[in-house]
């Protein structure tokens, strides 16, 4: 006779490979690192992930929010979910049968295990809900299986010919197909040709810099800011794919596009709100839609403040420079910190904010105040410290504001 069979049914959390976009959220979210990534796709371990769900909220496609009934004996491996380039069909294995008895036959938002945990997991650094005043955006009406198609209406440097950063303005026009999108969100460029493997380019994304009635009010049309990568972050040469393609496009070029995505980092929607913007380089993208569309909502009556702190190597390098001076005072508060200018210490965000804390520490004295990180990885352990230092010093508890923060949706961090 044989012996018992186990029959431990789990609901395995896995991540749709077609919807990702490979933006390393995830990842970067679980707390206990039960995702990993190659080359080719974002996993799940299941023998790690434990259903926390602290992942789910921040993926801005919902790729990340896939659940197959499996017998905990037969959970797909690492190695298979890397190779694949569509998820499987929920089974008809002995797990399926098992299925409404035992795991509650629900595919939507459970964990790994049969139970969903339901861990309140606080390790995120910043809000994984939007600000309550928010609209309702759309996310993922395009995709890579039916991606539209955008043409290109305008291209052009932003920074000086003369510094090797070389970050683009380009407009792209959806014709008469929607595309609705909001300020913080993004959409996917997939860009044409195959991999070394030989599989299609996975899409990259970018943020959005143009307001939602159009880069041109009342067209139906985004812009994008895009840094043109030559190195990898070792310093060695590359022609990052996506990005040379973006960069070398002409007028009248066509492009797939996949998206919107995002659905936190977004903006408040009341007119007396404050927003608190801190970026580097390309991270600006979001600023300026935010910036932009406030300014023309401002002729309506928007009151709240904004306060900008802008990184860039020197002033040479920092897109849409000229035209933020431009913008009067009253309506932003612009600070342009400088790392690499000839002759001067060297200046980075965090800095300036320091410099600035009476009046960063007034904000953050606000309910009313939203505040939005975007830049290089590198700069989020900084620009919170800052933050940290400003509140303690100015008798605001951090400890207590920062989850407080997160909690309402005012604190947003989209690094890459
Ligand atoms: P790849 O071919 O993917 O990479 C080539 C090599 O360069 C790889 O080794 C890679 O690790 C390395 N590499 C990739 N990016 C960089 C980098 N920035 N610096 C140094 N080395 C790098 N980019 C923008 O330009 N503007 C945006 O508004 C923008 N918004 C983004 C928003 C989000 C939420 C995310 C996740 C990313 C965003 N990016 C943005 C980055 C963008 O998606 C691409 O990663 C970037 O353009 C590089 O893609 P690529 O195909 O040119 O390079």
């Amino acid at each position: 006779m044989n012996g018992p069979v186990s029959i431990e049914v789990l609901k395995q959390h896995l991540i749709d490979p077609e919807i990702c976009i490979r933006c390393n959220t995830c990842e970067e979210t679980c707390p206990i690192d039960a995702i990993t990534h190659d080359d080719n796709n974002y996993v799940v371990r299941a023998d790690v992930c434990n259903g926390c769900m602290a992942c789910i909220s921040p993926c801005p496609t919902g790729a990340i929010d896939n659940w197959r009934t499996v017998l905990r004996a037969e959970a797909y491996s690492i190695d298979e979910q890397l190779t694949w380039d569509v998820l499987p069909a929920q089974g008809t294995t002995a797990a399926d049968a098992l299925r409404a008895g035992q795991a509650g036959g629900n595919d939507a938002g459970a964990g790994a295990a049969a139970e969903p945990a339901g861990i309140e997991v606080d390790t995120v650094r910043g809000s994984t809900v939007p600000p309550w005043s928010a609209a309702k955006p759309y996310v993922n009406l395009y995709t890579h299986k039916a991606p539209l198609r955008a043409t290109v209406v305008g291209n052009y440097r932003l920074t000086e010919a003369s510094t090797e950063s070389d970050i683009h303005h380009i407009v792209l026009d959806f014709g008469t197909t929607p595309f609705p999108v909001l300020e913080g969100q993004s959409l996917g460029i997939l860009p044409p040709g195959t991999a070394p493997d030989g599989r299609a380019h996975h899409a990259r994304q970018y943020s959005i810099a143009s307001p939602r009635d159009g880069e041109r009010k009342g067209y139906n049309n985004v812009s994008l800011t895009v840094k043109r990568v030559t190195q990898d972050y070792q310093g060695k040469r590359v022609d990052g794919v996506c990005s040379n393609y973006l960069c070398d496009l002409k007028k009248g070029d066509t492009v797939e596009v996949i998206g919107p995505f995002g659905n936190t980092f977004l903006m408040p929607n009341h007119a007396d709100s404050h927003l608190l913007m801190i970026c580097t380089g390309t991270g600006s993208a979001p600023m300026r839609a935010m910036t932009e569309y406030r300014r023309r909502r401002r002729l309506k009556g928007a009151t709240g403040k904004l306060m900008l702190f802008f990184g860039a190597r020197t002033q040479e390098e920092l897109p849409y420079f000229g035209p933020l001076l431009n913008l009067p005072k009253d309506f932003i508060d612009t600070n342009f910190a400088f790392s690499r200018t000839p002759g001067q210490p060297k200046r980075y965000v965090q800095d300036v904010m320091r410099e600035r804390a009476a009046d960063v520490a007034q904000m953050l004295r606000d309910d009313s105040t939203y505040i939005y990180v975007c830049g290089l990885k590198g700069m989020e352990d900084g620009v919170l410290q800052a933050l940290q230092a400003i509140a303690d010093q100015h008798g605001l508890a951090w400890e207590t504001l920062w989850p407080k923060l997160k909690r309402d949706g005012r604190l947003h961090l989209e690094t890459y």
